[in-house]
C-alpha cells in the first residue's frame, strides 16, 4: 500500500452483511462449509505426511489434482462433486497460504509473532467458504445473493456497494448467524472526505498500552471501561465451560454463551472503534501512526487482552479509513525511536527497553522536559510529515 496524497490508491474493501438462509439454503451451506474443511484439512494432511517422509511438499498444482479432480472420483470423496469447485480452490489456496505464513515467519520474513504450523480445522469452529468472480455469484435485481449450488440468499443489505465485488465469503459464526462479506476494489472517488480548511490540521497518533492512543496536543482516547468488563465476563464463562464434562448438553450451552459473549464484545468493540476512526479522519488532513508490533505487545500475557486486539483493528480500518477518504496517511515503523528521541534536539535521551516502560516524563540534556507519551507524537508526526513528503511507500 502507498501513502500519497495527491492520489488514492486502489484499496480491498471489505463489506459484510447479514444474511438468512431457508433451510435448505442451510443444508447446502453445510455440505459447502464441510467439503471446504475436508479439502483445507486433505492437504493439510498431504504436507505432513510428505514431511515425514522427508519428501518436498507438494505442489499446489498437485494437491489440486490429488484432492479435487481425483478424490472426486473415489468412493470416499464423491460427494465433493456436490458444491462448487470455486469453493474447494479457495479452500486449498487456504491451506497454502497458511504454510507460506507458517514458513516466512519461521525464517523472520514476517512481522509480529510467531506463526504456528496449519492445524486442521474442526466442525464446531466458526465455518468459511469463499466465492470468486469465477464461480459467477451474482447480486440479483431483487436483491438476492445468487451462489452456484446454494441458491438465492436473502441479505440485510445496511449500505450500498460502491463497486462489482471480486469475491464474496459466508461465514456462519459460532452462534450460528451467516454472513455475507464482500471485497471490492475501490479507486478514486470513494466516500471522499470534505478537504478541510486548515490543511494543517494534522496528528501523530501514538497508540499503547496506558491509554489507546496519544493524539496532539496532549489529547488522548483512553481504553474503554467495557474492554475489561468483558474480558471478566468472558474468563468466567470459560471456566464454566471448563467445569463441565465432554460432550454434554450443558457442555454445548456453555459453549454457547461463550461464544455469544465473544460476538457482544466485538459488536460493541467494532462499534467503538468505528466511531474513534470515524472522528480522527474526519478531523485531521493527515494522519501519523506508529505501526506497533501488535502481536508482540501480547506476549507475556496469559491472552491478548481486548484492548491489545482492538490496537491492531484500530490500525487497519484507520488506514482504509484515511486512504479512502483521501486524507495523507502514513505508517511510521515500528523501530523508529518515537519514544526514545528528544522531539527537540533529535538526541537518543528518552526512556529505552522494558524498564523505561514505567517512565512517563523524562528531561533532556538540551534542556527540554517531555512528557512521554506527548515527545512520542510528535517524533510520529514529524516523521510521518516526512514520509509523506517524500512519497515513500513502504509498509
Ligand atoms: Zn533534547
Amino acid at each position: 500500500m502507498s501513502y500519497l496524497t495527491g492520489t488514492v490508491p486502489v484499496v480491498h474493501l471489505r463489506y459484510s452483511f447479514r444474511v438468512y438462509p431457508t433451510v435448505p439454503q442451510r443444508a447446502a451451506l453445510a455440505k459447502a462449509f464441510g467439503c471446504a474443511r475436508v479439502v483445507y484439512n486433505d492437504a493439510v494432511a498431504a504436507r505432513r505426511a510428505a514431511h515425514a517422509k522427508g519428501l518436498p511438499y507438494p505442489t499446489a498444482a498437485a494437491l489440486s489434482k490429488a484432492l479435487i479432480t481425483d478424490a472426486k472420483r473415489t468412493a470416499e470423496r464423491s460427494w465433493l462433486g456436490e458444491v462448487s469447485a470455486v469453493v474447494l480452490q479457495q479452500a486449498l489456496a487456504d491451506a497454502g497460504r497458511a504454510y507460506k505464513n507458517f514458513f516466512a515467519s519461521l525464517k523472520g520474513n514476517r512481522a509480529g509473532a510467531r506463526v504456528g504450523l496449519p492445524r486442521f480445522k474442526r466442525r464446531a469452529a466458526r465455518q468459511a467458504i469463499r466465492f470468486t468472480r469465477n464461480a459467477r455469484f451474482n447480486v440479483l435485481d431483487n436483491g438476492r445473493l445468487r451462489l452456484p449450488k446454494i441458491g438465492d440468499l436473502k441479505v440485510a443489505w445496511s449500505r450500498e456497494l460502491p463497486a462489482v465485488p471480486s469475491s464474496v465469503t459466508i461465514v456462519k459464526t459460532t452462534t450460528g448467524k451467516y454472513y455475507a462479506s464482500f471485497v471490492v476494489a475501490a479507486t478514486d472517488g470513494v466516500d471522499l472526505a470534505e478537504p478541510l480548511e486548515d490543511h494543517e490540521a494534522e496528528t501523530g497518533i501514538d497508540l499503547g498500552l496506558k491509554s489507546f492512543a496519544v493524539l496532539r496536543g496532549g489529547k488522548t482516547i483512553e481504553s474503554p471501561k467495557f474492554f475489561r468488563a468483558m474480558e471478566r465476563r468472558l474468563k468466567k464463562a470459560q471456566r464454566a465451560l471448563s467445569r463441565k464434562q465432554q460432550g454434554s448438553v450443558n457442555r454445548a450451552k456453555a459453549r454457547l454463551t461463550v461464544a455469544k459473549i465473544h460476538e457482544r464484545t466485538r459488536n460493541k468493540r467494532d462499534d467503538w472503534l468505528n466511531k474513534q476512526v470515524a472522528a480522527l479522519v474526519r478531523e485531521n488532513q493527515a494522519l501519523y501512526v506508529e505501526d506497533l508490533n501488535v502481536k508482540g505487545l501480547a506476549r507475556g500475557r496469559s491472552a491478548k487482552s481486548v484492548h491489545d486486539a482492538a490496537l491492531g483493528m484500530f490500525l487497519t480500518r484507520l488506514e482504509s479509513k484515511a486512504v479512502r477518504a483521501g486524507r495523507a496517511f502514513a505508517k511510521v515503523d515500528r523501530f523508529f525511536p518515537s519514544t526514545q528521541m528528544c522531539s527537540v534536539c533529535g538526541a537518543l535521551t528518552g526512556p529505552k527497553g522494558l524498564e523505561g516502560l514505567s517512565v512517563r516524563a523524562w528531561a533532556c540534556g538540551c534542556g527540554a522536559v517531555h512528557d512521554r507519551d506527548g515527545n512520542a507524537e510528535a517524533n510520529i508526526r514529524r516523521e510521518g510529515r516526512r514520509m509523506v513528503a517524500a512519497g515513500q511507500a513502504d509498509t
